[in-house]
């Protein structure tokens, strides 16, 4: 299997980079906030207990993560592996991935950091607000957002950096080329290990 994290801020391009990686590798995407998303539009209970948090710009409770990456990890597939974007997000979320992975009998191929600086990620996360109308796509929510990236989801890199299959990689320039550098990189673990 190729499982694959593609890891970064709010508006280094996860969801763009995902959608070209998803059609070459023919991954199942794991996007936890496209999950909650949609829990939020069927007002489930999780749905409501996490569109508040949501909108402050706050992450939603590890336990309430794990509920729904759980389902989905375990739902019959044919794919050729997972493709997770915005998850893990805390130092226990990956804890919580690799226990997963390894009850599936296999483990993280490879995880891609992108690297931007907050400047750009504000820019484009206004001007994806003019497109798209997201709710947490405010500038304080944008600033809430990057503290709690700064605070509980940079810190996982640590967990990742020594190991085989880490990459960080300059999520600033043209999309296509980002894309050949990720293409190329999980080619190059895969090939290693086959
Ligand atoms: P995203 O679409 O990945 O930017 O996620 C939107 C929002 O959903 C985030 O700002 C968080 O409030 C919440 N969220 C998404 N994924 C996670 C996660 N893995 N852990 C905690 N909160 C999450």
């Amino acid at each position: 299997m190729l499982n694959i994290v593609l890891f970064g801020p709010p508006g280094s391009g996860k969801g763009t980079q995902s959608n070209l990686l998803l059609e070459k590798y023919k991954l199942e995407h794991i996007s936890t906030g496209d999950i909650l998303r949609k829990e939020i539009a069927c007002k489930t209970d999780l749905g409501l207990k996490a569109k508040d948090l949501i909108d402050k710009g706050l992450l939603v409770p590890d336990e309430l993560i794990i509920q729904l990456i759980e389902g989905q990890l375990t739902k019959e597939t044919d794919s050729n592996g997972f493709l997770f974007d915005g998850f893990p997000r805390t130092i226990e979320q990956a804890r919580i991935l690799e226990d997963l992975l390894l009850k599936l009998n296999t483990s993280l191929t490879c995880m891609l950091s992108l690297e931007v600086d907050e400047e750009e990620l504000m820019r484009r996360l206004l001007e994806r607000a003019q497109i798209q109308g997201r709710s947490d796509d405010t500038p304080e929510v944008i600033l809430a957002r990057f503290k709690e990236y700064t605070h509980k989801t940079f810190p996982i890199i640590d967990f990742y950096k020594n190991r085989d299959g880490f990459f960080a990689i300059n999520g600033k320039g043209e999309l296509q080329k980002i894309f050949e550098t990720l293409v190329e990189l999980i080619d190059s673990v895969v090939e290693k290990s086959a």
